[in-house]
């Protein structure tokens, strides 16, 4: 079967890049290449700025109610084409279609109807003086880039873009080039919506050229990243020096807390859905569990036994619970982690290779769950991200070397408390050093909430007021009686 190749979104236009050139796109449950992506330049992107400047005055200054309008209609159409984006993202990404269908894609939709929504409802701040008054205006910024990973594809793509486009932006987006699909999807959907040319253009291509060009490009100023630390902080060398506001959500390596007087079924469940859903591919996945000694041989054995029944199939079976990892690339790196983890004097309770999936998937990239301990707290395994679908457990005695082990990470991304005592569970909420705290819960989102993370997983927060603070400007302007 001839493979689908797909295009730009620029100036309300699908066109081709314009090195005449596609990167392969591959089927992670089957290893194969079945679509091809633009291998965008710096001539694609000056291409698309061009088309975001044409847009800007128009889409800036038009009313607020007339952009949610047209907001509302991409979210319509989103809910319309479910079924179809479900399989697009499940086909790109290697997550079941259950995960696509209950998570990802009903997000999308929502996150655009949420930022419509706030921007409707934003007021200025006013301040006054016995002898002046001030009021703040708060202006978009102009052309901006939103840069997306391959973990959540239009669930991030969709609350990257979101506010900034509710804010009165024109947006360069680049999703990842793993699974550029659902985006080229909603490019289809913003024409049909009547989204004016040039104010969405979606770039696709590799980080190195087409990422690149996007951080050089003078007249986009400001730069919204979702991705890896590593990537993050080359972003912040290329752009800080430009001075582009830059906003970087980073990778975790985050802390599960669980006390002796949990809710034990709740926790166990949920625990295990924090570990290992969508392959452990969720920058808010509890890598590291620490549990209370007293609860630690009953937590184990359960958790393993449990662990292992967790069906790893082909992402399109509902009885699946697990998929495929995203690439090649992903796999070799996670399987290298497992073996880091026996070389670190690990021992493996179970899963620890790649999972044998039958039929049309037989040369996928799927992995077993797996569970590890006997590692101390500052070895590689448990101070990297591996992002996949592998957790450590480490013992703890009191309140004290819980929180320090949670802590000693250079991450500070998320963390979940598992105890019934309220008091206990402020006090480490307060201490965990940390942007999100769930306590006896886990991924519960509000997206009025703000989110972001503390020491290297990121800079700025995203969500809510933050997300429309963030794509905006302000100016004071003060009037003397
Ligand atoms: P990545 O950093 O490799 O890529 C992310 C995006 O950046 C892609 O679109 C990529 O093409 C682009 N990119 C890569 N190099 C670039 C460059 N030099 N210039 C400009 N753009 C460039 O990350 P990934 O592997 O796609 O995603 C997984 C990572 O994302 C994990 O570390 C995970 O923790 C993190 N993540 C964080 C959050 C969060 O909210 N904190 C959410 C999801 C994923």
């Amino acid at each position: 079967m001839p493979v689908k190749q797909i295009q730009n979104y620029i100036g309300g236009q699908l066109v081709d890049p314009q090195s005449g050139n596609w990167l392969p796109n591959f089927e992670p449950a089957t290893g194969e290449i079945y679509s091809e992506v633009p291998d965008s330049n710096a001539q694609d992107i000056t291409h698309a700025v061009d088309a975001a400047q044409s847009a800007m005055a128009a889409w800036s200054q038009c009313g607020i109610d007339q952009r949610a309008e047209i907001l509302h209609r991409v979210a319509d159409l989103i809910d319309q084409n479910r079924e179809e984006l479900v399989a697009i993202e499940s086909r790109d990404n290697g997550k079941t279609e259950t995960l696509a269908r209950m998570i990802d894609i009903p997000r999308c939709s929502k996150n655009i109807r949420f930022f419509a929504n706030l921007a409707m409802g934003l007021a200025s701040e006013s301040h006054s003086m016995p002898d002046a008054i001030n009021y703040t205006l708060r202006r978009p910024l102009g052309i901006v880039t939103c840069i997306s990973p391959w973990n959540l594809p239009l669930y991030l793509f969709t609350w990257k873009i979101a506010p900034a486009l509710a804010a009165g932006n024109c947006v360069i987006g680049k999703p990842s080039e793993v699974t550029p699909m659902s985006a080229h999807r909603l490019s289809e959907l913003c024409i049909e919506a009547g989204l004016p040319e040039g104010v969405l253009n979606i770039v696709h291509g590799s980080g190195a050229v087409t990422g690149d060009a996007l951080l050089n490009e003078p007249r986009i100023s400001a730069v919204s990243f979702t991705g890896s630390t590593q990537t993050g902080k080359h972003i912040a060398s290329v752009v800080s020096p430009q001075f582009k506001k830059l906003s970087l959500e980073l990778g975790g390596k985050n802390p599960n807390l669980i006390f002796a007087d949990c809710n034990y079924e709740a926790m166990m469940e949920t625990t295990l859905r924090s570990s290992f859903a969508n392959q452990g591919q969720i920058c808010l996945c509890g890598s590291r569990i620490l549990i209370e000694r007293s609860l630690y041989p009953k937590f184990r054995d359960e958790f393993v036994q449990r662990a292992q029944q967790v069906k790893v199939g082909d992402p399109q079976d509902t009885d699946s619970i697990l998929g495929a990892v995203v690439s090649q690339p992903h796999y070799d790196k996670i399987l290298k982690c497992i073996e880091l983890a026996k070389n670190e004097g690990g021992k493996i309770l179970c899963g620890g290779g790649p999972a044998r999936v039958d039929g049309r998937c037989a040369n996928g990239w799927f992995i077993q769950p797996t569970v590890i301990e006997g590692l101390p707290n500052d070895c590689q395994t448990n101070q990297q991200e591996i992002f996949g679908p592998v957790v450590t457990l480490q013992p703890f005695d009191t309140d004290d070397e819980a929180l320090q082990l949670a802590n000693d990470t250079a991450y500070g991304l998320s963390a979940t408390i598992w105890t019934q005592d309220v008091s206990r569970a402020n006090t480490m909420a307060d201490r965990l050093n940390c942007g999100v705290v769930w306590v006896n819960c886990w991924l519960i989102r509000d997206l009025r909430t703000p989110f972001g993370g503390y020491k290297q997983s990121g800079v700025g927060r995203e969500g809510g007021l933050e997300a429309m603070r963030f794509f905006t400007e302000t100016k004071n302007v003060c009037i003397k009686y």
